[in-house]
Order: C-alpha cells, then structure tokens, then sequence
C-alpha cells in the first residue's frame, strides 16, 4: 500500500461527504451528553437573539468537528463560513472574511492551532468584543485602525489542545471534546449511511464493519463504500458478512481495525528498540512518515487500543501490543 493513500487516513477527504453528512443534531449519532449541552446553548443563543458563544472542537480527525460546525449554523438558523488555518497567511486574510459575516454567523476554522501569532492575535478582539484591530501600511507611517463586526460565533476545531496558546483557549466560552465511537454508534452509523446510499446491510455485518473502523465515523462510512463495491463486483446490491469479510481481507485490514501502517510501526518498535522506549523523531525517519501523522492518525488509536504508550522517554509497545502482533514480551 502506498502510504500518501492509506485506506484509513482520516485525514483524506470523504467522498459524497455532502449527502451522508449529519445536517440536524438529532440525526448526530452518539455522544449523547455532548449533544444535550450544545443543544441548551444554540437555544438559549436563538432564544436572547444573540450570537453563541465561541466553540473549541477537539478530537482527532474523522470523528465529526466539521460536521457538529455545520449542525451549529444550521440549527441556529444562520450562514455558515469555511476556512483553515494554513489558508490564513496574512491578518488581511482574516479581516476579509471577518469583514464580509452577517450578524449571528458562523465561523468555521479548522486545524485552528496552526494559526500564526500574528493572526491568532487579530482573532482576540474580534472574539471578545467583535472589533478588528488591524494596522493599515507599513513602517513610520503605519497606523492602527479598528472596525466593528458583526456578532458571530467562531467554531474552532483542532486536533491538538496542546498546541492552542493559553489566550486564544481562554477566549473560547465551550468546550467540546469530541472521543473515539464505540462500536455499537459506528454500527449506527454505517447502517444510517448505507439507507442514503440506497445500499443495505444487517446489523451484524454493520457490527463486524464497525469493529474495524477505528472509532472513527469517517472511516466507518469509507469501509462501507469499499463494501459496497465489492458487492456491486459480484452483481449485489445489498451487503453480506461474506462481502464484508473479503472487503477487509482485501483491503488488509484486522479485527481491530489496524492496517499494514499500524502493524509496521509496532514492529518497528519491537524489533529495532526492543520494544521502546524510542523517540517520535527516531520512529518518523524508521516509517518515512511525517511525525504529525505518527501523532495525529496513529498512535491515539493504537493508545485506545492499550497496545502501545506514550512515556516521557519515549513510545512503548505493551504486552496486549505483542499479544496483537502474535510475539510474547
Ligand atoms: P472531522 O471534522 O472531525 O475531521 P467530519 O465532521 O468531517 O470530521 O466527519 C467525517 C464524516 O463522518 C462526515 O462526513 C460525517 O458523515 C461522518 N460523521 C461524523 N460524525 C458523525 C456522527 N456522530 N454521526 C453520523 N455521521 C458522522
């Protein structure tokens, strides 16, 4: 498999993500207690007419901050605006969007805690009091100017609290942590998607799916389109346990959900560092992968899964680790 297309990168873009999005909270599937706090806000927000207060989204990618941010605007009535934090060089790129929201909007910025200092400090005054300080020209004859803006509500989403400066966390009045699915709301999930895309599948094969999807919504779906091919390659329509086991065969994809990656990067643990400790820096150079991608996409799930840590020394494989790879510790 080549690694710029693995199958379970949450990070690649979903197709037909439009039609199999969740657009209203009731149709949100899981975490329940999250859904009941954000519903009191966005009508208690709708109720005094004002904006809502700013939204933090955390969690790692796939499992719905970008679609919880649509489910915002659309159950408070209002626009809602796109962007990403790599998108925004200059503090210019900013006050063009922040400059052209209509009151009560929605603002939507991904991978929030990559903003620049720069531009993450133009954010402070627009979030606490909805005016732009911008500086106009440049040198002695720069000056400041400041604009009002409509009031809005910013839904930040990242994937690393860590990273977000303490003053632009402060200025975010909700939290939402966004965790891993159980199998059980994968399997809902997969069963809600395949009626839109007008496929079927049982609750067992929806079970069977689910265990292999990570925790992850994003990739639920993705394996049930791949499922859903090769039962269309065989002439059905709907989907079998026995589609849904060759999809994963082919697909190389275990019982747990971990592919050819995972697998590496646990061997490479155990069988060039004895099992760990070993650095981020050493692994990414080992796998030819980005460390973020080491940190993001695979190591929370394998973490989840109790099959390896993250100490201060470094990464460790556990004994449930070697146990998964079939080796005794
Ligand atoms: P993120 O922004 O966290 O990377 P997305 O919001 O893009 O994730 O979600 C990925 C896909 O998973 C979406 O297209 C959506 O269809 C699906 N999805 C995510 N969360 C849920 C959920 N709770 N219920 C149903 N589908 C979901």
């Amino acid at each position: 498999m080549q690694k710029n297309d693995r199958f379970l990168d949450p990070n690649i873009p979903d197709e037909m993500a439009a039609t199999i999005r969740p657009r209203v909270l009731s149709d949100f599937i899981g975490h329940e207690n999250l859904k009941q706090n954000l519903s009191v806000f966005i009508s208690g927000a709708k109720k005094r007419g004002e904006a809502m207060d700013h939204v933090l989204l955390y969690g790692p990618p796939g499992l719905g901050k970008t679609t919880l941010a649509h489910i915002v605007a659309n159950e408070l009535g209002t626009n809602f605006r796109a962007t990403s934090a790599p998108m925004l060089t200059k503090q210019g790129d900013l006050a063009a969007i922040l400059t052209s929201l209509e009151p009560m909007d929605v603002l939507f910025i991904d991978e929030i805690h990559r903003l620049p200092t720069a531009i993450e400090e133009v954010l402070y005054s627009a979030m606490e009091d909805f005016k732009l300080d911008i500086m106009l020209g440049e040198g002695p004859s720069a000056k400041s100017v400041r604009i009002d803006l409509p009031p809005f509500t910013l839904v930040g989403a990242t994937t690393r609290t860590g990273l977000l400066s303490n003053p632009l966390r402060d200025r975010f009045g909700i939290d939402l942590r966004l965790s891993f699915y159980s199998p059980q709301d994968l399997a809902k999930i997969i069963i809600r998607s395949a009626n839109i895309l007008g496929t079927s599948i049982d609750i067992v094969g929806a079970e069977i799916l689910a265990k292999s999807a990570r925790g992850t919504p994003r990739i639920a779906n993705r394996l049930l389109k791949r499922a859903r091919d090769f039962a269309a390659a065989s002439g059905k329509n709907d989907i079998s346990e026995n589609t849904i086991k060759t999809t994963l065969i082919q697909l190389h994809i275990d019982g747990c959900g971990l592919d050819e990656i995972d697998r590496e990067y646990m061997n490479t643990i155990v069988k060039h560092y004895a099992g760990g400790p070993v650095g981020i820096e050493n692994l990414a150079a080992a796998l030819a992968e980005p460390a973020d991608t080491i940190e993001d996409v695979i190591e929370p799930y394998l973490m989840q899964l109790g099959f390896i840590q993250r100490t201060p020394r470094g990464r460790i494989v556990t004994e449930s680790g070697y146990a998964h790879l079939g080796l005794e510790k």
